[in-house]
């Protein structure tokens, strides 16, 4: 296993976050309104403009629900957490959305470390990474989920057989807006690294010797 770590980049993000903003919503807008005046101009194919169109619409709403995610104050309960259960609640949401795929979520050794966190807040980095390992793999599989201790830290891995990660991207993951996929939002990474951040946590991402990639959180 070659490990490449995430170069943690200071960055603003709340400039980064305005600038994509700007950037992520003004393109949709403007292929909807040139829709609309094709539209309006009286067209043939009007189904495939409206599909386009509600494409376009999603787009932005998921954007939005993202930002909004983002930007509300969380709900910060720290209680001590068995990261079994936390992984296990993950694995019965995810699953079916997986088996769609073809693919099995796995929780691997017992996993009975406890960690001092906020249950939802860790969930939704677990769940952030999970769909990405889902959308990583297109032939199904397995996504296995598992922890470690390592000295004094406690790792939990998300270690999925998708595509991988080209070295030349690694150090972008987790910039606001970054994606490569065609109805990517590029802020699941962002998200997962705030609220690792604000437990004192960090995301390391490799590649897997034969394919597909792991992310551990180390706490
Ligand atoms: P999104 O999923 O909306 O693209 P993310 O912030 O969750 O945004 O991920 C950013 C990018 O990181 C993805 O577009 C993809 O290129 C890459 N990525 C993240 N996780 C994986 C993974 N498990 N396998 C391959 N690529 C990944
Ligand atoms: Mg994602």
């Amino acid at each position: 296993l070659e490990d490449m770590m995430v170069r943690s980049e200071k960055m603003n993000v709340a400039g980064q976050l305005a600038a994509g903003i700007a950037h992520e919503i003004r393109n949709p807008l403007t292929s909807l309104k040139g829709f609309l005046q094709l539209l309006q101009a009286g067209v043939n194919h009007k189904e495939e403009y409206f599909k386009i169109m509600i494409e376009e619409i999603e787009k932005i709403e998921s954007i939005t629900s993202e930002l909004l995610f983002i930007s509300k104050p969380l709900t910060d309960n720290r209680t001590d957490e068995i990261i079994s259960d936390m992984i296990n609640d993950v694995i019965m949401l995810l699953s079916p959305q997986a088996k769609q795929k073809n693919i099995r979520i796995v929780k691997l050794g017992v996993c009975n470390q406890t960690i001092v966190c906020d249950r939802s807040q860790i969930k939704q980095v677990l769940i952030n990474l999970v769909k990405n390992a889902i959308e990583a793999m297109d032939n199904g599989g397995e996504i296995i989920i598992t922890s470690e201790d390592v000295e004094d830290n406690v790792i939990v891995s998300v270690i999925d057989e998708g595509i991988g990660i080209p070295e030349g991207i690694l150090h972008k993951l987790g910039e606001p807006f970054f994606t490569t996929k065609q109805t990517g939002t590029g802020l699941g990474l962002l998200i997962t690294k705030q609220i690792l951040e604000a437990h004192n946590a960090n995301f390391e991402v490799s590649n897997n010797h034969d394919k597909g990639s792991t992310f551990k959180l180390v706490f």
